[in-house]
């Protein structure tokens, strides 16, 4: 594993600018309108954002010299800032640990798979949900991300892979947060994301994932959007899954399952499960036929992750030889079922391991030693 440190960037300072990647297109517009400029300014300012992925006024070399030092007055570029980077060994994984302006962190992700390269980025500082297996959870919850945040984290992959002659070609909404529980910001993002005049990424391509918040899934099928939308399932019983995902108790699984029947009859697109094993909790052949009786019919694909286990986790990984006969079960029953590769396990960068809210509470310096 490598590792290395940025400069120190102190604590940034918090100032009440305009945050630029907050804004739609006509939201841009209305700015440069109100500083007195012609509406193509906007266009202008759009493509340096998302085309060039500038990251300084002075770079926007086509705007009048007057109009560059204005918006740098009134309005942010929310260049997000790396405390920390980490590689996994096998050069495959990259983490990121940024700071906000109000001293809060997060991490995001970027995986590099053959012709593709995978974003997964944070739609919240911790998280309310509190899942027993998952260290975002456990760190508790601070506050929602703004769209601009979250787009903040795509734009600072974007640019590095540029610089390495590649491109962003997928992302999933992964990391730390649950965005259907912050669905206007993530919907912003999802919107500026995919825009065709801007990073232009395509939808189909982009993967929301969510705990199962029933009325945020009954909503995003109506969103007009070829977006992919992923259910942390775990459990085939509402017993179990209340045991692990206290939410649940809000949403019983019959609940949950006819949303998402309704948003694959609506879309016409597959929705993904996931299912992370834990020994001998959720990985029995009992299990296994009840997650196929569950989603029987049902045009779906079970994504099956052995638990990333925390230092402080009661549980463990289902050994592989379970983890293949899992798979083997769903597919005998009928179910379509992979197992997702642990990719940047070796630094934390596996799901529910992004653990800022740790972080900032012990100084990121603490939390690279640690590692
Ligand atoms: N809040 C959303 C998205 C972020 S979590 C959700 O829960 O879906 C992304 C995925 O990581 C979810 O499927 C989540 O259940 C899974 N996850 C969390 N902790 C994990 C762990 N320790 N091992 C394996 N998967 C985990
Ligand atoms: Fe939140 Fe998802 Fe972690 Fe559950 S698994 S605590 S919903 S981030």
């Amino acid at each position: 594993m490598a590792e290395w440190r940025h400069s120190d960037p102190g604590r940034p300072r918090q100032h009440h600018r305009v945050a630029l990647l907050d804004l739609s297109p006509s939201q841009l517009q209305d700015l440069v309108l109100s500083i007195g400029e012609p509406s193509y300014r906007a266009d202008q300012v759009y493509r340096w954002l998302y085309s060039s992925l500038v990251t300084n006024f002075e770079a926007m070399s086509n705007l009048p010299q007057t109009v560059r030092q204005r918006l740098s007055e009134i309005a942010d570029l929310q260049n997000l800032v790396p405390v920390t980077s980490t590689l996994s060994s096998d050069g495959l994984a990259r983490k990121v640990l940024f700071a906000l302006p109000d001293g809060e962190t997060i991490e995001s992700v970027l995986m590099l798979y053959h012709e593709r390269q995978t974003v997964c980025l944070s739609t919240q500082v911790g998280c309310p949900v509190g899942c027993v297996f998952c260290a975002t959870g456990q760190s508790g919850f601070v506050r929602n991300l703004s769209a601009g945040e979250m787009v903040a984290q795509v734009l600072y992959f974007a640019r590095q892979l540029k610089a390495e002659g590649r491109r962003i070609t997928n992302l999933v909404f992964m990391g730390m947060g649950e965005p259907l529980l912050n669905y206007d910001a993530t919907w912003q993002a999802v919107r500026t994301l995919t825009n065709p005049r801007g990073l232009n990424l395509g939808a189909r391509r982009i993967t929301i994932s969510t705990v199962g918040v029933v009325p945020a899934i009954k909503r995003l099928k109506h969103e007009d959007s070829q977006v992919g939308l992923a259910v942390s399932l775990h459990a085939p019983t509402d017993g179990l899954r209340q045991s692990l995902i206290p939410l649940a108790g809000k949403y019983p699984l019959h609940e949950l399952i006819s949303a998402c029947r309704d948003y694959v009859n609506y879309t016409g697109r597959r929705v993904t499960f996931e299912y992370a094993l834990i020994s001998g909790l959720n990985d029995s052949m009992e299990h296994a036929a009840q997650v196929a009786g569950l989603l029987k019919g049902l045009l779906c694909h079970v994504n099956l992750i052995p638990l990333n286990p925390s230092t402080d986790s009661a549980w463990q990984a289902s050994s592989a030889e379970r983890v293949r006969a899992f798979q083997r079960e769903l597919r005998k029953r009928g179910v379509n079922a992979t197992t997702r590769l642990r990719r940047g396990l070796d630094i934390e960068a596996g799901c529910g391991q992004l653990r800022s809210g740790h972080v900032s509470a012990m100084g990121a310096q603490d939390c690279v030693g640690r590692r």
